[in-house]
């Protein structure tokens, strides 16, 4: 069995409609997407020692399938360099999410890789429209999508055309062409992940929503460093 169908029936099973970040991961990995593997650990030496294997800095995050939104319950913390930091933010953590998320069932917390700085932070998503099944969508992250709503959508499955005019019909589409710091974005390598995506929604019939937020975007190519993929609710 593909790992696809493999986690999608292990959801079903539990009555589950939306996969961890571990799950989706897993999915984008398989279609050659580029993502930060989060590997789950049920204590802070446990998460010291995938640190030490992966490398500094790291990120934890909460794992639980009641929690979507880690960061609203105080489920993410980035930039961890040394063990120290990782014993006191494990523990900080869970009790930080003990307070702000009492009913969540918390399977550990997950460690993964900083993704590299510098690099342009946007959004790929898809949801599935009742009319014209996935629409696939593009903008820059942060506050520029929550404030801004710069966005484009194209119905999938898309063309390369579809995806390269998606990524510079956006208003803030300068972002990704050398501004300040930031160096010009890999625009093949995005338009290739905006494909990717694409794809992936057009072949899972049970997809109703994928959400990579954020990726971040380099002068040479592009990591998920978040992602959701929700199921349809039958
Ligand atoms: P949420 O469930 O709240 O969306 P995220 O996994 O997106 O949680 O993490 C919140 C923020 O933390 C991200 O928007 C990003 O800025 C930062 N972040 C998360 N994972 C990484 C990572 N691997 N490398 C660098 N920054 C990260
Ligand atoms: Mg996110």
């Amino acid at each position: 069995m593909s790992s696809l169908n493999n986690i999608l029936s292990i959801a079903r099973k539990e009555g589950r409609t939306v996969l961890s970040e571990q799950e989706s991961k897993i999915i984008l990995k398989n279609e050659s997407i580029s993502i930060t593997e989060p590997k789950l650990a049920t204590s802070a030496k446990e998460a010291i020692e995938i640190s030490e294997k992966i490398g500094f800095p790291v990120v934890l995050k909460i794992s639980s399938n009641d929690i979507t939104h880690k960061s609203d319950v105080g489920g993410v913390r980035v930039g961890l360099k040394y063990k120290d930091e990782i014993n006191e933010n494990f523990t900080g953590m869970l009790k930080q999410v003990k307070e702000q998320a009492p009913e969540a069932v918390i399977q550990g917390i997950t460690v993964q890789p900083m993704a590299p700085p510098n690099g342009v932070e946007v959004i790929v998503g898809v949801t599935r429209d009742e009319q014209f099944g996935p629409v696939v969508m593009f903008g820059l992250g942060g506050i520029a999508v929550e404030i801004l709503q710069d966005v484009s959508f194209r119905i999938a499955p898309l063309t390369d055309l579809d995806a390269e005019e998606m990524i510079k019909e956006i208003k803030g589409f300068r972002m990704l062409t050398g501004y300040r710091a930031y160096e010009p974005v890999d625009l093949e390598s995005l338009k290739l992940l905006i494909l990717k995506v694409s794809k992936l929604a057009m072949e899972t019939e049970d997809l109703m929503e994928m959400d990579l937020n954020p990726v971040f975007a380099y002068a040479n190519g592009v990591i998920a460093a978040d992602a959701r993929i929700i199921l349809i609710d039958n």
